[in-house]
């Protein structure tokens, strides 16, 4: 007797490109296929098989009793006064994540997304990190923050810095990344997207080994124990490892790893420690962002003041470390750095 739903439908927003040809082999379709798919769904943004005009219908059928192709549509879109615009979206099991818009020159902008809703590492200054890990995402709930703000407003670089440890969700991370860059996709180069990771040393490695991606760092301390209290990760990895990573971690000429250094008054602010970073720094290619910390209800940190942010930036600058000072975009709307939250505030 035939089963009429036996077959589970995939979202081939969770297929890379390679899953997605295996998919269709596996149909018994053609290699272009896969292209041609790939090209309807996020050149075209068509989420409904009737419009893929250019399969026979039998084809358009058969993939509606196998497949499905999710979308998102923001619950909530706000917008800062410095133009930065945070996005909700609601997940299919009632969670959230956060996505921001960061407006460059012109009328170009950097997207942040999200890789997991909560994180479980805990940093003691961050507020997505104060709720602890609810789940990761799938590779399409990461793929869909791009789809959806693209939507409506150009998308030129990504930048996975949003709620989450990008490596602590490694495999739907890559697969995310191999769908970002496909050709006949949104052709992402690998210069454009960029994955910020508090220092998970062996997935780093792995990364690194597996796709290309630019690489930042959440440094945030130049001794371990200043790292220990502020990120429980580098009880695991202390410094001389997560640097070694870095050293090892494959890079273009001309291409640096980014630092990311958040400032925090009292904690990690001193001359004592620029000049500790500048040793770190030694022989890696590196940048520096510097993050006054941003404040919030979750912690008891502080901004530091203007001239020590300065005089820590001059610091760097004056020995031929490049170092930009990161403004806290979006506060108003609390869509900077460490304050993304989703739904998790309800759980207050
Ligand atoms: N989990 C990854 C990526 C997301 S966090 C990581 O930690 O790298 C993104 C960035 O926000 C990190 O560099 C983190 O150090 C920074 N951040 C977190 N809380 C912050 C805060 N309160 N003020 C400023 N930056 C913060
Ligand atoms: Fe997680 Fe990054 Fe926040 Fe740390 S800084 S808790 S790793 S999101």
């Amino acid at each position: 007797m035939s089963e009429p739903f036996e077959h589970k439908t995939v979202d081939l927003k969770n297929l890379n490109p390679q899953d997605l040809r295996q998919f269709l082999s596996g149909i018994g379709k053609e290699k272009f296929r896969t292209t041609q798919i790939l090209r309807w769904i996020y050149t075209r943004g068509v989420e409904d098989f009737n419009e893929m005009t250019d399969l026979a219908k039998s084809f358009r059928e058969e993939l509606f009793t196998r497949a499905t192709i999710s979308s998102f549509v923001p619950e909530a879109e706000e917008v800062s006064t410095d133009g930065t615009r945070k996005f909700l979206f609601r997940l299919s099991d009632g969670n959230s994540v956060e996505t921001v818009l960061i407006p460059m020159d012109g009328d170009r902008n950097t997207l942040c997304i999200s890789t997991q809703v909560g994180c479980a590492m805990q940093c003691s200054f961050c507020f997505t990190g104060t709720f602890g890990l609810q789940r990761n995402l799938e590779t399409a709930e990461i793929v869909n923050q791009v789809c959806a703000v693209r939507k409506k407003y150009p998308v030129n670089n990504i930048v996975l810095m949003g709620m989450g440890e990008p490596l602590h969700n490694l495999e739907n991370v890559i697969k995310a990344l191999e769908i970002l860059y496909a050709e006949a996709g949104f052709a992402y180069g690998t210069r454009k997207v960029t994955l910020s990771t508090s220092g998970l040393v062996p997935e780093m490695l792995e990364l690194g080994r597996r796709i290309k991606v630019n690489l930042a760092v959440s440094l945030n301390a130049t001794t371990d124990a200043v790292r220990d209290e502020l990120m429980p990760v580098n009880r695991r990895y202390p410094l001389s490892q997560l640097m070694e990573a870095c050293r090892r971690y494959p890079l273009a000429p001309h291409q640096r790893i980014t630092f990311e250094y958040i400032l925090i008054q009292g904690v990690n602010d001193s001359l004592e420690d620029a000049k500790r970073l500048v040793k770190l720094l030694h022989g890696i290619k590196a940048k520096v962002n510097l993050i006054p910390f941003n404040e919030h209800s979750g912690s008891d940190f502080k901004t530091p003041n203007e001239e020590s942010i300065r005089a820590f930036q001059v610091y760097l600058l004056d020995r031929q470390i490049v170092a930009v000072r990161r403004a806290g975009k979006g506060q108003d709307i609390s869509a900077a750095c460490g304050q993304l939250k989703g739904k998790l505030e309800n759980k207050l």
